[in-house]
């Protein structure tokens, strides 16, 4: 199993040289040069169980079954529930995928520590170093940081926008009393974040000098730890039941980890809403329009204030091929419309690929604030439960979905991530849950300072040459 860049120019490299990467040298995204078909899991399977046999398949014999459960099992400890990703119902036929019962409270904590334990595993084996980068939006930073706390072979060093993620996301990057995790608070948006990150990675000399890489939802090891809590819904809700997904939608990692999932069989059909909320750049690009870097609107749910969505990029590329099959994708058009994009601020999709996205099984959904305040307070008085703004982003989309199947919504975050909003619209509290409450107990640690890639390279440079 090898991957290849979205934009074609780079070579191909094994599981592990894409994962220790994140971005490929030609600036595109490491995706599978083929799709393995893996075995579904039977209902009752264990997620460790599946999570192994996933995240096997793709790592294509870069590590042993054995040791790739022994990571999965050290990365899912943690978590306060057993099935790590319980399905809850919320109504008839519909349910809550929930991903927020790690140590940060949101959904990337699942991906994120598994790449910390295969970090970790893999820079003891050989004896190195890194310097890992991570860029954003409020949820991901917490998770690198938890998860990476405490490593013996790892500095992380975090950009979040200053000012643009809630309290309580910022207490778990800032305040996890570990002198590997750095933070930096740039006065801007998580675009230029993401901007900054992208470039210094892509700066050849600079990425070998400190040993840099990026964990963000750009890393393929996300994508594919994320695919499997798809595979374990469709199992638990019988396996050959067709499921149509909400994935409250901002960089596109989630959403695209459940088109991986189908690609691999793990799933029995593939519908997925992308659930936006203001900042519907991925609804627009499923319907057709051009690449475009907008200013981001800050909206109630955070997380998702993203214009420009990383991994659409991958999305793009699978539908340069006509038949769908992957040996006959082509970087050459996705690099052009990247280059324009950076150029000019534009950058087309050819119509035929434009008609291919739209045909994927995959359509977009704009939720407003105001759309979004209200399925807060439905939800409440319909289950008894507050649930954080990005999930109810999902829950009101998915109330538009026609299906007569399943319809699951993917509860991104616990309400207690954004005690602030939950209190101004529904009027109770959110209080941390025991497992979080350490965090509130430290003092934050972070730095402010431009959005300015050479800020941040300088920074790096004197973390890296202390340790
Ligand atoms: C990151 C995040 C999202 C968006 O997920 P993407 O993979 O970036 O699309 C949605 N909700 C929450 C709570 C998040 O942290």
């Amino acid at each position: 199993m090898k991957y290849v860049s979205t934009r074609g120019y780079s070579e191909a490299v094994d599981f592990l040289a894409a994962s220790l990467a994140g971005l490929a040298p030609d600036g595109g995204l490491y995706t599978p040069v083929s799709w393995p078909q893996i075995e579904r899991p039977k209902a009752g399977d264990s997620y460790v169980e599946t999570a192994t046999r996933v995240l096997s398949a793709f790592a294509g014999g870069t590590l042993s079954d054995e040791v790739i459960c022994t990571l999965a099992e050290r990365a899912y400890a943690p978590f306060a529930h057993q099935s790590v990703a319980p399905l809850v119902e919320v109504g008839p036929n519909r349910w809550m995928l929930e991903l927020h019962h790690g140590p940060t409270l949101a959904f990337k904590d699942v991906a994120m520590r598994l790449i910390a334990q295969l970090y970790d595993y893999v820079l003891e084996q050989r004896g190195e170093r890194m310097t890992i980068l991570c860029a954003t939006s409020g949820d991901t930073g917490g998770a690198a940081a938890s998860a990476f706390a405490g490593s013996k072979r790892v500095d992380m060093v975090i950009l979040h926008p200053h000012n643009r993620v809630s309290p309580v996301q910022r207490l778990f990057m800032t305040a996890t009393g570990s002198d590997n995790v750095h933070n930096l608070a740039l006065e801007g948006d998580f675009d230029g974040t993401q901007a900054i990150l992208k470039q210094l990675i892509g700066d050849e000399h600079f990425r070998r000098r400190v040993g840099l890489a990026a964990v963000n939802s750009i890393n393929w090891t996300r994508v594919a730890a994320q695919s499997v809590y798809f595979a374990q819904a469709q199992a638990q809700l019988g396996g050959d039941r067709p499921i149509h997904f909400v994935v409250p939608t901002g960089n596109f990692g989630d959403a695209l980890a459940g088109y991986v999932a189908a690609r691999s069989g793990l799933l029995n059909s593939f519908r997925i809403t992308a659930a936006v909320n203001a900042n519907d750049a991925m609804a627009r690009l499923l319907s057709g329009q051009p690449l475009t870097r907008g200013d981001t609107a800050p909206t109630i749910s955070p997380a998702m204030d993203i214009q420009l969505p990383s991994n659409f990029e991958r999305l793009f590329y699978e539908a340069t091929s006509a038949n769908g099959d992957p040996a006959v994708r082509n970087g050459a058009i996705v690099a052009k419309a990247y280059a324009e994009l950076a150029a000019k601020g534009q950058g087309g999709i050819p119509p035929d690929v434009s008609a291919r996205l739209a045909s994927m099984g995959l359509d977009g959904h704009r939720v407003s604030d105001d759309e979004t305040r209200e399925e807060m307070k439905r939800t409440l008085t319909e289950t008894g439960w507050a649930v954080c703004p990005h999930t109810a982003v999902g829950l009101a989309a998915a109330r538009r979905v026609r299906h007569e199947g399943p319809i699951v919504t993917l509860a991104t975050a616990h309400a207690a991530k954004f005690p602030e909003t939950v209190r101004e619209v529904l009027g109770v509290d959110a209080p941390l849950p025991a497992r979080a409450q350490p965090f509130a107990s430290r003092p934050e640690k972070f730095d402010t300072g431009p959005m300015s890639a050479d800020f941040v390279r300088e920074r790096i440079l004197s973390i890296a040459m202390k340790s």
